[in-house]
């Protein structure tokens, strides 16, 4: 998996750091937030500490909770319990998921719902024609007749979805049916990592898995957040603007950088579009803030294949969302909603036009 380009939180520049000292003329400086970062589920996980001394807890407490949702929901490892869904498909009995595995499923069957499938969590076939997930690397395009074969695989209607009082019984209506949830998991082990970090009382810290990030306090006082850097999609080291990201707010970004394979020297992106079977051309990155991880990652991957129309359509629904879009075309372009676009201050280095949508009624 590659890794680049995620939205990323950053320290102030030196520059405003000193102004702030010759302002307040007192006092000892406070002491930038202290990144530990490692690795897992295949990408970087990092929290950012106020308190340098709370970091190690942070970061065991972070890790025990994407552990808890690794082994329930890792479309790698041959014994999760997404694996055994997987495996039952076709067959005629449910399989009993826990309520975490239910409520990551049941968000993702209800945005393939209100998205028309353009978010679709059964998407795993089309993956797998592609050569992602584990398959062999394709020598070729994959023939019309297996994206047919795949497309109609991923169909997320012919999913028997039943709540119960301990998490939900699954069964997948077709033989080779296959559950991806790349999209959502991360967002959601985010949110449960940020929930026990929460309840054991840390303050002021910002999570991190695979650019979806989630806040508790702000960096310093008065900040009013953390500083988040929207890089751009066309090269990683350049940042072209910073938002602020308050408190309890997170963010995710979809890009079609992060994941690709090459057939033929030509590469193709991880985002696909299920009706045609087709990975998504046309945008390069998108990123929504919202009052959690888990819908930041599930809207962030709807609106890449919705684009800015449809996809700040949909977002009507989702109050305390907002997004931005990157097309996949030079000169470098932001689409971005009204909210967004107000909280998006550009460094000056990447220039860029900004489009700001039109206001949203509900
Ligand atoms: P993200 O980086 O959150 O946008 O998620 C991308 C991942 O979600 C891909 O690597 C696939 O595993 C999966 N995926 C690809 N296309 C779709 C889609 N249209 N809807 C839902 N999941 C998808
Ligand atoms: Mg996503």
């Amino acid at each position: 998996m590659l890794l680049v380009n995620r939205p990323i939180a950053v320290p102030r520049p030196l520059s405003s750091v000193l102004l702030f000292l010759l302002l307040s003329g007192c006092g000892p400086a406070q002491p930038e937030p202290v990144r530990v970062q490692w690795l897992t589920m295949g990408t970087v996980a990092a929290v950012q500490c106020v308190d340098h001394a709370a970091a190690p807890k942070a970061r065991d407490l972070a890790q025990s909770a994407f552990d808890d949702l690794d082994r329930e929901l890792s479309a790698w490892k041959g014994d999760s319990a997404l694996a055994a869904v997987n495996q039952a498909a076709g067959s005629s009995n449910s399989v009993a998921i826990s309520p975490a595995f239910a409520k990551v499923l049941g968000y993702a069957l209800a945005t393939a719902k209100e998205s028309d499938g353009a978010f679709n969590p059964l998407i795993g076939p089309v993956m797998r024609a592609w050569g992602f997930n584990g398959a062999d690397p394709r020598p070729a395009l994959p023939e019309p007749g297996e994206l047919a074969a795949a497309r109609a695989l991923s169909d997320w209607r012919k999913v028997e979805f039943s709540p119960t009082k301990d998490g939900a019984d699954v069964r997948l209506l077709m033989p080779e049916m296959k559950i991806d949830l790349g999209a959502i998991a991360k967002g959601y082990a985010v949110d449960l990592a940020w929930e026990r970090l929460t309840r054991a009382g840390h303050t002021n810290l910002l999570i991190d898995l695979g650019g979806n990030l989630r806040a508790i306090g702000e960096a310093a006082p008065r900040r009013g957040g953390w500083r988040i850097g929207v890089r751009s999609p066309f090269n990683e080291k350049e940042i072209i603007g910073f938002f602020i990201l308050r408190d309890g707010e997170a963010v995710a970004t979809s890009g079609n950088y992060e994941r690709f394979v090459e057939i033929s020297g030509v590469r193709y992106a991880h985002i696909m579009d299920s009706r045609t079977a087709m990975p998504v051309t046309g945008m390069a990155g998108t990123t929504i803030v919202a009052p959690d991880a888990m819908q930041a990652d599930a809207l962030s991957t709807t609106v890449f294949v919705l684009g800015p129309q449809k996809g700040s359509a949909l977002l009507r629904g989702h109050p305390g969302c907002e997004a931005l879009w990157i097309p996949d075309a030079k000169p470098l372009t932001v689409i971005a909603t009204p909210g967004l676009a107000a909280r998006l201050t550009p460094t000056g280095k990447t220039p860029y036009t900004l489009t700001v949508l039109a206001p949203s009624s509900p």
